[in-house]
């Protein structure tokens, strides 16, 4: 085994999808705690809570009590090297987060136990499903009185539409619940809130008579769940997991603890390792020698004072080393990196060495873009970034008119972050700006004034969607001398056809059959 392929193996890059209030953030902090990445559960959310007040226009995150932002965090965990993935909770910031999804190879889906599937993870799913990314279940607040554990399996097989392979099997849930069997191993571990780690001992076999001192008349209410169980639900298929059809159901409580050691080992041996991306031309593997990787998210620079922003990317082949040069695709040039971060559970070091599965942030002023594709030298375009189709539009209407400048140098970062969308109608000077959630106009609002001093209102306007165009020079023209009203260029300088409503947009698809609108598109 090369040096390459070892790192390789034991590289297990994910993230944790939920609908808000969950337990993402609590599942996310134990497990960085299991994992011995923090000394205290606890610091995750102070560090949460240090960082806005040290960063000014994230006041509005604070304020709203959301997360705005994305972050990663690396920690070994047995023989692995853990990359997980954070991602906004808000579906307004779903964007984000699907972009986030495209740079993991797997994912940890929560689901409350009290309020079962919930819409935003039903979205969620939806784009993991774009990929086929495999994923793992983890029911939480089994501390509750929540819904039968059976009934929820029901629940994701059918809303979710995948199978649900159960891993373990509560005993009881809210005030009789004592713990999990362990359908594999056929142990039995004992919840106690008071124990360090949630599990107060281990017991083998379901006829041990320990089982009965401890649980009393639980025990053979167990044995009867465990029989019914593995005859009624589906025994663990590695191979439908990793394709996405088949999810590994663990059973816990993320805030006593409990639960999050079986989530966090099945990280370790059961997520895939690393896996090839397609690009435009071949499928990239991760065990190629030479590097590649793309940026799957462009984030401000934490402190206001500097303007400087951080590219994060996904390596997808190879290995990266401190003060290489690497090209930017799009743009043709050569880079010498010798200030990428890697992000640690708790600090960010300078990385020396990174690979496959691994993400290192890229400080730089504004150059790299989302969806950048970085090589060795080869032209490669990773794919798969996508935009959407915003259905939320308004007018930027400045309110001192000599600030016009930097509100167009402001509006054309911010859209390159991907915080917003840009569009310029060809037939105006208007800048109108496109969003999915309407909490991204008030982010882009607060960070137009605190960062570029450009004090702007948005004005609601006419368009109601948007597509992108694809097709011949000749076709795209007649389409311009037919609606000119209706073009724009969007922040990347692409066509893009903005319609007032959808009759509109349909007349136009139909009248110019040989363009493609397209509802989203790719970032390059
Ligand atoms: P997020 O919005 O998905 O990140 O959810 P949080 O991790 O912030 O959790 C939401 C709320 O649920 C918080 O008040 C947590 O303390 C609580 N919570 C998390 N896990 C559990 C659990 O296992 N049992 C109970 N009873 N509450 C929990």
């Amino acid at each position: 085994m090369t040096e390459l392929q070892h790192e390789l193996a034991r590289r297990r890059t994910f993230a944790i999808i939920s609908h808000p209030d969950a337990g993402k953030t609590t599942l996310t902090e134990k497990l960085l705690w299991f994992g011995g990445a923090i000394q205290v559960a606890g610091e995750v959310r102070a560090r949460k809570a240090a960082r806005h007040a040290t960063s000014d226009w994230m006041e509005l995150e604070k304020q709203r009590g959301i997360s705005v932002t994305s972050s990663v965090m690396q920690f070994p965990y047995r023989d692995a090297i853990i990359n997980l993935l954070d991602t906004p909770g808000h579906e307004d910031f779903s964007e984000d987060t699907y972009r986030t999804l495209t740079a993991v190879d797997s994912a940890v889906m929560v689901i409350d136990s009290v309020n079962g599937v919930e819409s935003r993870t039903i979205q969620l799913l939806h784009v993991c499903r774009m990929r086929d990314t495999p994923i793992l279940t983890f029911i939480n607040k089994l501390d509750r009185e929540g819904k039968e554990p059976i009934n929820l399996l029901d629940e994701i097989e059918s809303t979710l539409e995948m199978e649900c392979a159960p891993m373990t099997w509560p005993i009881g849930m809210g005030k009789r619940f004592r713990g999990v069997y362990n359908l594999y191993d056929d142990t039995i571990s004992f919840f106690d809130p008071h124990a360090e780690k949630g599990t107060s001992e281990i017991i083998k076999g379901l006829d041990n008579p320990r089982l009965d001192e401890l649980i009393a008349e639980q025990a053979d209410e167990l044995r009867m769940e465990v029989e019914l169980v593995r005859g009624a639900s589906h025994a663990f298929d590695k191979e439908k997991y990793l394709t996405g059809k088949q999810t590994p159901v663990f059973f816990g409580s993320g805030v006593n603890n409990f639960g999050v050691q079986s989530v966090l080992d099945a990280i370790v041996d059961l997520s895939p390792m690393p896996l090839a991306r397609p690009a435009e031309s071949r499928q990239v593997a991760p065990d190629e020698e030479k590097f590649s990787g793309f940026v799957f998210k462009i984030q401000a620079n934490m402190d206001p004072k500097h303007r400087d922003r951080i590219a994060f990317l996904r390596v997808c082949s190879g290995r990266f080393e401190r003060g290489m040069k690497i090209k930017q695709v799009s743009q043709g040039k050569q880079l010498a990196v010798n200030n990428a971060i890697t992000f640690m559970a708790q600090d960010r070091n300078t990385t020396d060495l990174a690979y496959s599965g691994d993400i290192i942030g890229i400080p730089n002023h504004g150059t790299i873009r989302l969806g950048d594709t970085f090589t060795e030298g080869e032209d490669l375009k990773f794919t798969g970034i996508p935009s959407f189709a915003p259905d939320l539009f308004r007018r930027a209407q400045i309110k001192n008119p000599l600030k016009m400048k930097q509100l167009q140098k402001g509006l054309q970062q911010l859209a390159e972050e991907g915080a917003t969308q840009l569009f310029k109608p060809l037939a105006s000077n208007d800048l109108i700006l496109g969003a999915v959630g309407v909490l991204q106009f008030d982010v882009v609002a607060y960070r137009l004034a605190a960062e570029y001093g450009v004090e702007c209102v948005f004005e609601s306007c006419s368009w109601a969607t948007a597509r992108w165009l694809r097709g011949k020079d000749d076709d795209i023209k007649a389409l311009l001398d037919k609606a000119p009203a209706n073009m724009a260029l969007d922040g990347a300088g692409d066509y893009v056809y903005l319609a007032p409503n959808r009759v509109n947009l349909q007349m136009a698809q139909e009248r110019h059959p040989n363009v493609k609108f397209l509802e989203t598109r790719e970032i390059y």
